[in-house]
């Protein structure tokens, strides 16, 4: 219950990247991580099931662990409906609720992240019984008026704490959104809705990552090996934005965003069904229903921020509109700011970077990460050879103890996906039951080279910024202490939940912290404070256009989620970029097939604009000066990261900054942010 939570899979960020420094010997955790896998040596070690889950440790176990939670299940919709009205109420809702979350979240992941097919088909026949089980009792009229007749009695109401009030409204909005209000025959409709827009999502989202294929007659022969072979074809599995060559990268783009007739249709119904949807219980549209809780609460107030924005960008900017193509960022990239990525390579081990973060958090939170070694049948990727190529990182607060898991999936193997992206296995809340907070897990997957015989796994600034970024989301969960696992860590308002994270790329691209881990794994040399400083100016530079770029994006899926439109979705696309992006449309190619997250962020990717917004704002007023002030750290913690999504955001925010930001505010803080200040930095790089 009763939210669908997804993982959190971030929003595209910028294309390119950014940087990092000093000393010989790592500390417990740059040594875990630039170790070589080693080989387990005990094979009789009993197996305490994926996550210690006992039941899990075979894919049946999936079964016995569904049937588990669904039994308790309806012992807890009892106690929920039985129950005098109080803070035994939203409790009880609480503990239903993560009792389905616990197996339903851990089944997500194992369903996409599982190497074994046969654990990934299990996990997602509990996805699907579980999920049809939350549709139910997100329609279930006795148990929602439980929790009316709660939210109805002002007195009552009155005696709550601001975090189970907010909790109690939040699981009413689930109903409501359900169509719980409505009569019979309309709910019956909406479920019906449901239903259908879970199938629609599959295929976008299934559609939306398969590859387009062409013939390999119609390729010049020398460019074959850029792309996966399928006899007499070649397949497009992405845009191949890093390729030095022009050609592989055209060929990628008109190939890979060629339009997929049924993926068209698909697109076009599932809107049309979300639209339908929100009608039917009670919104304008999609938009309006998705945005409610949100700091932006409403479309039309979102729209503003994004016209603003682009208001202000352009007059500073003119120059930006013939430098944002991504083609022209690419070669800025490597020929002016000379940003090769392998020349960071080497400063930039796993091991250095993840030191780095254990010393910003120990400085900042008093917080350290340890590195465990899993126990047999734990974790889910050992390769045949039995080695173990994940890690398991406590988070330890210096005088708090144990504060959670983090299961750090790290990487690359085959059928994995390729997205960056941290999911909550189990949520963190205060436990009635054993009088205990149950500790917050969470996985950070990302996808990086494995090690080498003679080299550890060296990041890119690129991969180097998306581990912070990730890692952003995994403190967040890791520091929120909320009573409630409804509203654990991440489980906040979309347009705050990427403001943990972007907060980390400033870190990321900070000398101070960088000298503090960046260097080289051979000679122990720190990365030079010039590579830094043209890594640093390269994203300003590629920041203007990257907001510009996120902006069309957004005023898209806004429009996309507004009233039905009687164009087609690529004639939308061709207006808005032209419009919002400058640059005109590239005839037979749909990028909208491609952008799964619209299906994902529905209405509100411009949570990642917002999000940053708010990210700058902090990272100018509370840690640009020195950012590694303890009392700065604690302060964000208190303010920022503990609530997950128990305080309304701008309560937050306004706590952190000690004053209410405007909406001018944030558009202010991400124009000033960017330098567009062309000239002169080409007159700097010359001199
Ligand atoms: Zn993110």
């Amino acid at each position: 219950m009763f939210h669908g939570q997804h993982p959190l899979q971030c929003l595209e960020r910028s294309l390119w990247t950014h940087v990092r420094r000093n000393v010989t010997t790592w500390s417990p955790v740059g040594a875990a991580f630039n170790a070589k896998p080693h080989r387990r040596l005990n094979l009789i070690e009993k197996n305490v099931g994926l996550f210690g889950v006992p039941e899990l440790s075979c894919p049946a176990g999936f079964q016995a662990a569904t049937e588990t939670a669904l039994k308790n299940t309806e012992r807890l919709v009892g106690k929920a409906c039985s129950c005098s009205p109080g803070v035994e109420t939203v409790e009880s809702f609480d503990q239903l609720s993560d009792g389905l979350c616990k197996v339903a979240d851990l089944a997500d992941f194992v369903k996409v992240a599982h190497p074994d097919p046969a654990f990934r088909e299990a996990a997602e026949k509990t996805c699907i019984e579980i999920g049809t089980v939350v549709e139910k009792l997100n329609t279930n009229v006795k148990l929602c008026k439980s929790l009316k007749i709660l939210l109805d009695n002002p007195d009552i109401v009155a005696k709550l704490d601001p975090n189970t009030r907010k909790v109690a409204e939040l699981f009413m909005f689930d109903f409501e959104i359900s169509g719980i209000h409505l009569d019979d025959k309309l709910r019956k409709e909406a479920v019906a809705l449901h239903v259908k827009l879970l199938d629609l999502n599959n295929e976008f989202l299934v559609g939306a990552h398969l590859p387009n294929r062409i013939a390999r007659s119609a390729i010049p022969e020398h460019l074959h090996l850029h792309f996966a072979d399928e006899g007499s074809f070649i397949q497009v599995g992405g845009l191949h934005a890093d390729s030095p060559d022009d050609l592989v990268r055209e060929i990628a783009y008109r190939i890979y965003l060629y339009p997929n007739a049924d993926l068209v249709d698909c697109l076009e119904e599932l809107l049309k069904c979300r639209y339908k949807l929100a009608k039917l219980v009670g919104y304008d549209s999609y938009g309006h229903r998705a945005l409610k809780g949100t700091m932006a609460k409403t479309p039309a107030k979102d729209f503003k921020m994004m016209r603003n924005m682009k208001k202000k960008l352009n007059p500073r900017n003119s120059v930006s509109d013939f430098f944002c193509s991504q083609h022209i960022l690419y070669i800025m990239e490597i020929f002016l700011y000379n940003i090769e990525p392998s020349l960071y390579s080497p400063y930039l081990s796993l091991g250095a970077c993840m030191e780095g973060l254990n010393n910003l958090f120990s400085q900042l939170y008093g917080v350290s990460l340890m590195s465990e070694h899993p126990s047999a049948g734990e974790v889910w990727s050992e390769d045949v050879r039995k080695l173990v190529d994940l890690t398991k990182s406590a988070v330890v607060h210096e005088t708090e103890g144990l504060l959670g898991y983090i299961y750090c999936d790290f990487y690359h193997r085959q059928h994995k996906p390729q997205q960056d992206c941290h999911f909550t296995i189990r949520g963190g809340r205060w436990c009635q039951e054993t009088g205990q907070y149950q500790l917050p897990v969470v996985v950070l997957m990302l996808s990086l080279p494995h090690p080498t015989k003679s080299a550890p796994t060296l990041l890119t600034p690129g991969m180097m910024e998306n581990l912070f970024h990730e890692m952003g989301h995994a403190m967040h969960s890791m520091l929120g202490r909320t009573r409630y696992q409804h509203v654990t860590g991440t489980r906040c308002a979309t347009d705050f939940a990427e403001v943990p994270s972007i907060l980390m790329e400033y870190f990321a691209t900070d000398y101070r912290v960088l000298s503090q881990f960046a260097r080289h794994y051979e000679t122990g040399q720190p990365l030079p404070e010039s590579m830094v400083a043209r890594l640093c100016e390269s994203k300003k530079v590629c920041g203007a256009a990257d907001i510009q770029l996120q902006i069309f994006y957004a005023v898209l899926d806004q429009i996309y989620h507004s009233k039905p439109q009687s164009r087609s979705t690529t004639e939308i696309l061709k207006e808005m970029q032209q419009k919002f992006y400058g640059l005109p449309y590239t005839p037979n190619t749909a990028w909208q097939l491609r952008f799964s997250h619209l299906i994902g962020y529905g209405a509100k990717y411009y949570s990642y604009l917002m999000s940053r917004a708010v990210a700058s704002m902090v990272w100018k007023q509370c840690f640009v000066q020195d950012p590694l002030n303890r009392d700065m750290g604690e302060r964000y913690r208190q303010e920022m990261l503990a609530h997950g999504g128990a305080k309304e955001p701008m309560l937050m925010v306004e706590g952190m900054l000690q004053r209410r930001p405007t909406m001018e505010d944030f558009v202010d803080a991400l124009v000033s942010e960017l330098n567009p200040n062309f000239e002169t930095f080409i007159m700097d790089s010359e001199s």
